[in-house]
């Protein structure tokens, strides 16, 4: 079965949101772990929590991928901008050991002109400060559109911090259709060629979701404008090809498209009804 869902919101609590998957018929859920502008996060509901757990459980919602707030960024110039966000982190993989085999995601940051290699130093400072070899929870480092100064373009940017990193077994990555689509690598016309170089470059077990976006720019176009499925110029035909490829059709896909939770579920619908088992 295609594993298919969406970012939810959890304002109103876990279980809340679970009530939301089952609604569109998701079996995987993406929600940010406090506000995306980087403000507090609610202390956690264990009964609130179980019950979500629960509800996931019978409805075989397997795949929870917790989202860092986009604003972080762990490569700024300012000190206090890089501590602001490894505090954060901290706490939210503290949290996220409430559910145990999940995953959180985040922007690897950005430059702000400081040079790709200062940045991918800070990264790896910060994520060789936080990741603790008991921990349950695997860390996705998401492929970027190459927007400004953002760092995590290319493969071999995500590479690099994968490598420099100790714990790295804790490690993954996530990988963004409209973001790789908008920096470059043309999933359209040579979906192939691009897994056979993440796989060289990266390696493909390091895989372990997909944010699944049309995009309303074109390729190498460096802008991350995510569109509907089907409402961008990757095309409903190429995200066919994508969950249906041998290398991806069992990973699970999340939709970051700019949709309410009913338009979320017409294209869970559509994408399910293209899934070949
Ligand atoms: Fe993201
Ligand atoms: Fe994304
Ligand atoms: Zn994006």
């Amino acid at each position: 079965m295609l594993k298919i869902g969406c970012h939810l919101s959890v304002s109103k609590g876990f279980y809340e949101m679970g009530k939301d998957a089952v609604k569109i018929n998701a079996n995987t859920i993406q929600f940010f772990t406090r506000n995306p502008r980087g403000g507090s996060a609610k202390p956690i509901d264990e009964n609130d929590v179980e019950k979500f757990l629960n509800l996931a459980k019978e409805n075989n919602i397997e795949s929870l991928l917790a989202h860092a707030p986009y604003t972080l960024n762990a490569c700024a110039k300012d000190e206090s901008i890089r501590k602001f966000a490894k505090e954060t982190m901290e706490d939210d993989l503290k949290r996220m050991q409430y559910f145990k085999e999940s995953m959180y995601n985040f922007h690897p940051g950005s430059h702000v002109g400081q040079g790709v290699e200062i940045g991918i130093k800070y990264i790896v400072e910060m994520l060789n400060d936080i990741l603790k070899e008991e921990q349950t929870t695997t860390v996705l480092l998401e492929t970027m559109a190459g927007k400004g100064s953002e760092v995590g373009r290319n493969f071999e940017e995500i590479k690099e911090i994968i490598d420099k990193v100790k714990l790295d077994g804790h490690l993954g990555v996530c990988l963004d259709t409209c973001h790789i689509f908008d920096g470059g690598y043309d999933i359209v016309s040579h979906l192939d060629d691009v897994l056979d170089e993440f796989d060289k470059v990266i390696g493909l077990s390091r895989l372990k979701a997909i944010h699944l976006n049309d995009s309303l720019n074109t390729l190498g176009s460096h802008k991350d404008r995510h569109a509907k499925i089907g409402e961008g110029n990757i095309g409903i035909d190429a995200i066919t090809r994508i969950i249906n490829h041998e290398k991806l059709k069992n990973l699970p896909f999340f939709l970051e498209t700019p949709n309410e939770l009913e338009g979320y579920g017409k294209e869970i619908a559509l994408l399910r009804s293209l899934y070949k088992e």
